[in-house]
Formats: C-alpha cells, structure tokens, sequence
C-alpha cells in the first residue's frame, strides 16, 4: 500500500525518521522496496521489483522491453511474442 502521493501526505511526516527497506531481500537485489516512516510505522511509497532490469532487459528472456502506448495502460512488456511477459 502506498500513502503518499501528495504534497498534505507527506508533510505530515517532516522531520520523522525515515528509512529506506527491503522485502525478500537476497545478495545483490529485492523483491520489493519501499520507503518507510519509522515513526509512524507507515510505508510512504513502495516499488515491486519487475521483470526486467535496470536497462530494460527481460530477466527471463533477454529480450527488450516497451512501454505500451499511455492510452492502453502504459505498462511496459516483454518484445518477446514467446516471453510470459509479452502482450502478444
Ligand atoms: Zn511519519
Ligand atoms: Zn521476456
């Protein structure tokens, strides 16, 4: 869950310890990362890890991800028709 995604969402946090967590973590990454306000025990914003990497390659195929067009939903997919990821 997220609870911030504003200017008022925040500013209720100025000052408070805040700390940077991961979930699932293993050697080198994550399965999800968040930001989290210790003081009141509140996830500010959260990332899932996805399924390509920091250079927008599938991990599970090599292939190359898109985004999809903003008007459909603007997710990103695997290029791969064979990929689980694709949208083909
Ligand atoms: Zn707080
Ligand atoms: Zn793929």
């Amino acid at each position: 869950m997220q609870a911030v995604d504003n200017f008022y969402d925040l500013i209720k946090h100025l000052n408070h310890k805040i700390r940077v967590v991961g979930y699932g973590v293993t050697e080198d990454t994550a399965d999800g990362v968040a930001i989290e306000c210790e003081d009141c025990k509140e996830v500010l914003f959260n990332f899932d890890k996805p399924f390509y990497n920091e250079d927008g390659v599938c991990e599970s195929c090599g292939g190359d991800v898109y985004i999809a067009h903003p008007v459909s939903n603007g997710n990103m997919y695997c290029d791969n028709a064979m990929c689980e990821h694709s949208n083909f």
